[in-house]
Formats: structure tokens, sequence, C-alpha cells
């Protein structure tokens, strides 16, 4: 591909035997890949080893197929902690005792009224060639190898090799001071970036045959997609410019169906959408039993778009607290187009809201007919006419709309789509991209 670069191969090894008995979780793994991540690199490969010997296999392994290998632990003073031995072994290089490394730890066993000790002539040893990281938390300095050309048999070239300690409080700001301006300094230009793009109402196959080759004509790295349900998220990682088009194709491809360019739940971007319009919404649920009133108050700041809500399951208590018409539940049954608009329509009524979503439907696995089989769902959307008063009598009866979805699955995913769905239709609507 033109104007891409190989990506940095990187290998963690995490050493300490407490990581594989179960007794210390190997939080390392976790905050590393994390902070790689945000400067556009990842791991390729992580190893957990216990203390000793291991670390020579693991070493011979990660040597010829990494750039760059971070070795956590193993630089303590124990006779177990030999990782700095075996590295310098490998690498062919002799320990010397690096003065400026011994005044360290002596000034700081001193603030704690300690004295140097044998091990502290063992933690002074650098090999030579290796450059010290100095470690202001502990008195194990850091290490970095810096690559050799000849020093294994069969490498060309020895991956830059970083000793970290494994106290995670000499960890990470000796990571944050010292590794990563060293990462920065190898990275040819600047980081690729991961944006993500969620599309509802779509399968990946279908996003994957309009966008996957003109995105991938725009310089992006690589593009990878994650399926949830009522959404697809497209993954695209590559320089911000690149991201930037690939935003327009997506845009022109989908449009109204692209809800978020963020990490945003549908939630989110409803909850966002009504803020910023400082408009409310009323909910009335059947066959999600709360689910999207759920959804919502999960946001900080809903309770400014947000007050009333209603699990309205009985005919009766559609009658009593929105006042579906007992004609229509008779006529139509409770699953159904006018149901479900009355409910909108009542709720709309009832709580004074700008907007009001309602959903009846059949989550099985009883109750379906071959007209209205499993999975049948009705959505309504009614929102209150433009410069209509609240709770006026013929609130929303301008713009209600109603969809008729099917979702034959377990009942919690029947919940979770039919949730989806209503929230969609209110953000399309907010968005102006209702569908026609
Ligand atoms: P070490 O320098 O290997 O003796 O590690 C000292 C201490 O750091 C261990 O006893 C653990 O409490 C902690 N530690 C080492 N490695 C990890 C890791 N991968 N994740 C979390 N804590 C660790
Ligand atoms: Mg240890």
């Amino acid at each position: 591909m033109p104007g891409t670069v190989r990506p940095m191969r990187i290998d963690l090894i995490n050493t300490g035997t407490e990581l594989l008995l179960g007794q210390t979780l190997n939080t390392h793994a976790h905050w590393l890949g994390g902070e790689l991540f945000e400067l556009g690199l990842r791991i390729q490969r992580q190893t957990a080893i216990p203390d000793g010997e291991e670390i020579r296999l693991a070493l011979l392994e990660s040597i010829p197929r990494s750039d760059v290998i971070v070795v956590t632990g193993g630089l303590g003073p124990t006779s177990d902690d030999i990782t700095r031995e075996i590295t310098a072994e490998l690498l062919g290089l002799p320990l010397e005792q690096d003065d400026s490394v011994l005044e360290h730890i002596r000034a700081y066993l001193a603030r704690r009224h300690r004295e140097l000790n044998a091990n502290s002539y063992r933690q002074a040893q650098v090999p030579r060639g290796a450059e010290v990281l100095v470690n202001p938390f502990g008195t194990a300095p850091g290490l970095y190898f810096p690559p050799q050309e000849g020093a294994v048999a069969g490498v060309t070239r020895t991956p830059h090799i970083f000793l970290l300690p494994g106290p995670p409080r000499e960890l990470k700001p000796m990571w944050r001071d010292q590794i990563i301006p060293r990462l920065r300094a190898m990275m040819p230009g600047d980081p690729p970036q991961l944006r993500n793009f969620k599309l509802f109402g779509l399968g990946e196959a279908q996003v994957a045959e309009t966008l996957e080759a003109p995105m991938l004509a725009t310089g992006i790295v690589e593009i990878g997609y994650c399926v949830r349900p009522g959404e697809v998220i497209l993954r695209a990682i590559g320089k911000p410019s690149a991201l930037d088009a690939c935003g327009e194709l997506v845009r022109g491809a989908f449009g109204g169906r692209l809800f978020s360019e963020s990490d945003e739940l549908m939630e989110e971007v409803v909850v966002r959408q009504l803020t910023a319009r400082a408009e409310t919404v009323a909910i009335a649920e059947s066959c999600t039993g709360g689910l999207i009133a759920n959804r919502l108050t999960n946001v900080p700041g809903a309770s400014e778009v947000f007050g009333w809500g209603f699990v309205t399951y009985a005919n009766a208590a559609k009658e009593q607290v929105l006042g579906v018409p007992a004609a229509l539940l008779d006529t139509h049954g409770a699953v159904s187009e006018p149901v479900a608009r009355a409910m909108a329509e009542g709720a709309l009524r009832v709580s004074g809201a700008d907007h009001a979503l309602a959903v009846t439907g059949i989550a099985g696995p009883g109750g379906g007919t071959p007209e209205k089989p499993v999975g049948t769902v009705w959505i309504a959307l009614a929102s209150r006419a433009a410069g209509s008063p609240p709770a006026s009598p013929t609130a929303g009866a301008a713009r209600a709309l109603v969809v008729r979805e099917h979702f034959p699955f377990e009942r919690d995913m029947f919940k979770v789509m039919t949730s989806q769905t209503a929230l969609d239709l209110l953000r399309r609507r907010l968005a102006g991209h209702e569908p026609a």
C-alpha cells in the first residue's frame, strides 16, 4: 500500500512467579497495552513467565521477531531476579559497576536509614552499552539496550530492549518519563490514530462491500469490524487526514445511519442531542420493560432531558396511564400500529415532553400468530408540533412516526434490539435524517 509503514512489532514479557500463581493480577499487560495504543503502537505478543531462568528462553524467542521488547520485573535484589544478568549474557555484554547508580542506591537507602549491601552492588551492575533508566522510586534502575548488529547468532540487528522494574509505582513514572520519549523518537512521523464509525441498521458485509476499497485507497493502514446488537462498528486506523477522508466516505455512503464517530453509545448520542436542543423525551414501554429508560438514565446529565418513563405492560396500564382507547386495544390488539401510536401520543400528552417513544411487541417464546410472529414489534415516535403548548390534547399528532420491526431472538436480545431501534428513531429525527 502506498504511504504506509510496517507497524512496529512489540513483545511484552512480564516476569514474576506470582503472576502465574494467581496471586498478583498482571496489571502491567493491561496498562502497557493501553499506553502503547495511545501512541499508535500495539503489543504483538505478551508472555507471562515465572521468575528465574525462563527469561532466557522468552528473550531468545522474542529477539528475532521483534522491533521492541519490553520486560517487566526481575530487577530486584533476590536471587530469582536475574533479568539483568541474563539479558546481558544473551547480548554478550559484560556487566560493569556504575558508580552513579551505586550512589543513587546509597542515597535512596540512606533516606530510609539503611545501608548498602551485597545486593546493592548487584543492582548497580550495568551491562556495557546499556543506558540506565533512573528509578526515583526504588533501588533497581531500569535499563535500555539499543539495537546491536551481530550480537545474537542468526539475528542481524537486535531489537530495542527495555527492562523495567516490577512494582507499578516504579514502572509507571519510568515508562512515562523515559520510555515514551524514546519510543516516539523511533516512530516514523505522526503515530496513526484510531477512529470508530458506529453505524445502525447495516450488516458488516454490506459496510465492507461498500467502503473497504475506497477507505483503503485513502491510505488507511487498517480496517476492522465489530458487530454488536443493533450496530456495526467500523474501526479505521491511520493518519488523521486519512481518517477525515474516511469520515467523508462513510457519511456519503451511509449518511443518516452513522450515529457516532467516537465511542459514544446510542443513548449518549440521544442525550447529547436533546441537551443541545434543550428538549425532552418521555418513554412508554411495554415489551422492553423499562430498558429504554434504563439506558437513558445510565447517561450522566439524563435528568435534563428525561423525566417520565412508563412501563405499561398490561392493557389496563396502557388505558389508564397513557389513555390508549380500549376500543383500539380490542380491535387491533396491544401489539399493533395504532396502539403504538396511541401510547406515544399518550406519553407526550401526560408528560408534556417534546418527544415520546413507545414500543409494543411480542418478545416470545409464546404469543405469536401468523400475522404477528414472535419478534414482531411496533415502535412509535411522537413529537410535539412546533409551537403547540405542552400537554396539548393534539400534541404530536402532526409528527407521529410508527415503524414495524421483526426481531425473532431471545428475550434479552429482542429487548436490546428494540431499544436500540427506538433510540435511533429519535436520534434520526433530532439529526434531521428521518427515514422517508
Ligand atoms: P519484581 O521487581 O519482579 O520483584 O516485582 C516486584 C513487585 O511488583 C511484585 O511483587 C508485584 O507486586 C509487582 N509486580 C510485578 N510484576 C507485576 C505485573 N506484571 N503486574 C502487576 N504487578 C506486578
Ligand atoms: Mg519478583
